[in-house]
């Protein structure tokens, strides 16, 4: 069953691969490939060396294209299907990421595990992303977008960015901010921080500055601490993503931003929620409680010294007792 594993695992491989080149191929050199998948790349300011670092291509408006060349050159059907490749309704095939970009998912040797697909056009009917299904080669909760092509810079500046989407990690690596991975919007997930673990300790999340943004950075964030991850975060202005920061702004500017507007993870906490809760006192002993069960998880980093510096400065900006704060924090450790 092992070995059958593997050679699943492997044929999805041959056929991810396959297909990104096919993409590739369709990007750089079809007419139709030029004037939308490439004017689209050029219009977002992504130039050939970083199209081509990252492999990225673009499927055919057709219903078949891709499809067709696939089985012709002796894919099977039910495996371009498990890949995610094409879908099958009423007993007809069609081509799954027609009409978009593509986006090449790399395991840790550089092998295409997946693809994300991203439409051109707004539209209210079709979701702007597509992403591979999860089978038995893409499993989701353990890969990071970007880090085959960041893990060595991860490592030697020894901090890890955290961002939301793939153009995010793309536009900084085209900026020269080359430490960078994605969840690719899901929330980070154990399996995912063990990867960055690997590499190391600091994290830096730098999520959309909007309410989805906020809302995912929250998630991953207790998980990162319970990890023993030092955890800094950065919101980006609103209405922006470090690609449309870095592209607008340039760099310099970014690396400026982030330096200035790192915050820990209590003082961050501390920033919202004080701003969200009034004069209600209900709301107050609940954010109380979080700030608490948050300085709690710290206390697994064994640096009793921070611990203290943030009982003290979240006191004080509670404007609570700081025994109180004490008591309560132990409460979560127990
Ligand atoms: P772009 O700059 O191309 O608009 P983005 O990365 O800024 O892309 P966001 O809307 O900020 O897009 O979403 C962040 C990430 O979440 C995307 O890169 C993608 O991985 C994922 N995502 C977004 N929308 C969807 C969707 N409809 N289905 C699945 N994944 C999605
Ligand atoms: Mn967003
Ligand atoms: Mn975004
Ligand atoms: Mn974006």
């Amino acid at each position: 069953e092992y070995k059958q594993q593997q050679q699943i695992e492997e044929s999805l491989r041959i056929v991810n691969e396959f297909a990104a080149k096919y993409f590739e191929d369709i990007l750089h050199n079809d007419e139709e490939g030029q004037l939308i998948g490439g004017a689209y790349f050029q219009e977002r300011g992504f130039r050939n060396n970083i199209i081509e670092q990252f492999r990225l291509g673009y499927c055919l408006d057709k219903w078949d294209a891709f499809i067709t060349e696939a089985l012709a050159k002796g894919h099977t059907q039910e495996l371009l299907e498990k890949a995610g490749l094409i879908k099958v309704r009423d007993g007809r095939a069609y081509d799954n990421y027609k009409g978009r970009v593509i986006f090449p998912i790399f395991s840790n040797t550089g092998r295409i595990l997946g693809f994300g697909a991203r439409i051109l056009k707004k539209s209210e009917h079709a979701p702007k992303y597509v992403n591979s299904p999860e089978n038995e080669l893409y499993v989701k909760n353990k890969v990071l977008y970007g880090l085959y092509q960041s893990r060595q810079s991860i490592g030697k500046l020894d901090e890890c960015y955290l961002v939301e989407g793939y153009t995010d990690v793309i536009s900084l690596h085209q900026g020269g901010v080359t430490n960078v991975v994605s969840s690719s919007g899901t929330s980070l997930t154990e399996g995912q921080l063990k990867l960055i673990s690997n590499l190391t300790k600091n994290l830096t999340i730098l999520y959309d500055g909007d309410a989805a943004g906020i809302k995912a950075a929250m998630r991953g964030l207790d998980m990162a601490l319970s990890e023993s991850f030092n955890v800094k975060l950065v919101l980006l202005p609103d209405g922006e993503d470090p690609d449309s920061f870095v592209q607008k702004k340039g760099a310099d500017a970014f690396n400026k931003f982030i330096e200035e507007n790192k915050q820990d993870v209590i003082r961050f906490r501390l920033g919202l929620g004080l701003k969200e809760i009034g004069n209600d006192p209900v709301k107050k002993s609940h954010l109380v409680n979080e700030i608490a069960e948050t300085i709690s998880k710290i206390n697994k980093t064994e640096d009793f010294s921070i611990q203290a510096d943030y009982i003290k400065e979240s006191a004080r900006q509670l404007d609570i007792d700081e025994s109180g704060l004490i008591n309560l924090v132990n409460k979560f450790i127990r």
